[in-house]
């Protein structure tokens, strides 16, 4: 039952690639996102006690329909969420080629081309940011999570020479980081992962605009080594999570260069705004950072998991993961510096690089600019609409990322009233929003046009559906601003 005949198999492969077909052409007609109880899925698995076989075309049927019907999709264009994006269609064939000559990106020897595309990638990524590619490598993780999480590790190795041997017992002072307070929750998971701690983290403020306080960082600093601890690393931020704002990242490698601290940046997102010449100054100083994090299963649009870690400083990728073990190939002639293990947390490894492959080769990086570029004019759209129709727009970016609260009533910036008015968009099945807290806990609607297929139609749509959420909350805005008039 693991392998089907070739007739079987036939009629499977026109099963998917027609249901990916219609939904890729249908999902724009469809609720962005479904209303639905952990009950009702409970219901709809319990039968599947795996006792009896299924027929393989009735068990694809049922994920397609249930995959309809009970997610959110993000493919969507008026999927204005999280950093999601509608795959690329380039993406979609190179992982199911990836699925089937399943290569393991362990050692070089077990599948030559798929690390040397990789390699390939690494280097033209390197490239755009500036990085001098005779000291540039780098590795594809998961995602940007396992991307920070390398950074982190390759700071402490470069950091303090007996770590790798000894571990943190070795380190005679704790190890600290700075990382703004708007900085991605994966940083704080790292600190965890590495032995750290969550303390090891220095929240740093930010300015009026949301970008890291250089004055703040250094007074930190002070402040800790004079209290014995050990600065280690910043952890600056191209693109932030919630707002979208871009540290000051020129300022932050001079300091770091003075201070002899790691600099990373974290570019999950808005990394790719190095692909569009006029949006690229936003990132100078990124080629003075020691190491970067770039998610392509973000702004690049490929399936996830893809993302990418790099650094200037190629020795310390070996220095930090390089270990031996019997059962490894030996390594090929000149090959062994290129064994994806020694880069990397994992060993057997998909073949993330091949999506990414497949869809720049196909796009180009102008094609991929043209995608930015459109995306950004959407966020200006929608930033215009959204003030024309009486929203406060509070957050400061060129990035298509647009937060805002209600300056119509009194009650509007009240985050019981933004969740309401989210959650109406939501049921609404018209769009997809969220909420976010920026800065010193201001609450936010938030939307981010992350998909490339989003047109200014949709925007409108969007902005109908929040007038409409607005009208069916006025009576709760209204009461709530009584009780701000009383209070
Ligand atoms: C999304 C994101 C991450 C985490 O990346 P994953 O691919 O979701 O693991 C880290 N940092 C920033 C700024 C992000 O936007």
């Amino acid at each position: 039952m693991l392998s089907l005949d070739a007739k079987l198999r036939t009629k499977l492969w026109r099963q998917v690639v027609t249901s990916i077909e219609s939904y890729l052409s249908e999902v724009g007609d469809m609720d962005v996102a479904p209303e639905v109880t952990v009950g009702e899925m409970c219901d709809l698995l319990r039968p599947f006690d795996f006792a009896r076989p299924l027929e393989p075309t009735a068990a694809v049927d049922f994920a397609v329909d249930v995959m309809r019907r009970y997610h959110v999709h993000n493919a969507h264009p008026r999927y204005f969420g999280l950093f999601v994006p509608a795959p690329t269609t380039m993406g979609i064939a190179a992982d199911a080629l990836a699925a089937a000559f399943n290569p393991a990106l362990g050692a070089w020897s077990l599948s030559p081309i798929a690390v040397e595309i990789e390699r390939h990638l690494v280097r033209a990524f390197g490239d755009q940011f500036g990085y001098d590619l005779s000291g540039c490598d780098g590795v594809f993780t998961t995602g940007g999570s396992e991307a920070n999480h390398t950074a982190l590790l390759t700071a402490l190795v470069s950091k303090f020479p007996n770590f790798n041997r000894g571990g943190l017992r070795s380190v005679d002072a704790q190890p600290v980081l700075y990382a703004s307070s708007e900085s991605h929750h994966s940083i704080h998971k790292a600190a965890r992962l590495c032995g750290l701690g969550a303390d090891s983290v220095r929240e740093v403020p930010v300015d009026d605009h949301l970008r890291m306080d250089v004055n703040a960082l250094s007074l930190r600093v002070d402040e800790d080594k004079a209290a014995g601890v050990a600065p280690f690393l910043i952890v600056a931020t191209a693109g932030t999570t919630g707002a979208g704002t871009t540290d000051p990242l020129a300022s932050l490698a001079d300091y770091a260069a003075r201070e002899r601290l790691w600099l990373h940046v974290d570019a999950a997102w808005g990394g790719a705004a190095v692909l569009v010449p006029e949006l690229k100054g936003l990132l100078d100083g990124i080629a003075r950072a020691d190491s970067i994090t770039f998610d392509i299963h973000k702004w690049l649009s490929v399936p996830m998991g893809a993302g990418l870690y790099l650094t200037r400083h190629a020795e310390i990728m070996g220095q930090t993961f390089s270990t031996a073990a019997s059962y490894m190939p030996p390594a090929s002639a000149g090959a062994s510096a290129a064994d994806p293990y020694s880069h990397s947390m994992q060993w057997s490894r998909r073949f993330i690089g091949l999506k990414v492959f497949l869809s720049l080769a196909v796009a180009g990086w102008d094609g991929y600019a043209e995608s930015i570029r459109h995306q950004v004019a959407m966020g200006d759209y929608l930033r215009l609409k959204l003030k024309a129709a009486g929203w406060d727009v509070v957050n400061r970016t060129p990035l298509p990322v647009v937060c805002f609260a209600d300056s119509s009533y009194a009650g509007g910036h009240d985050p019981a009233y933004l969740n309401a008015i989210a959650d109406q968009v939501l049921s609404s099945g018209r769009a997809w929003i969220s909420t976010t807290t920026i800065g010193k806990g201001v609450t936010a609607l938030r939307a981010c046009v992350t998909n490339y297929k989003t047109q200014s139609e949709d925007v409108d749509i969007l902005v109908e559906a929040l007038q409409s959420a607005r009208e069916r909350c006025a009576t709760f805005a209204g009461h709530k601003s009584n009780i701000g008039a009383t209070s």
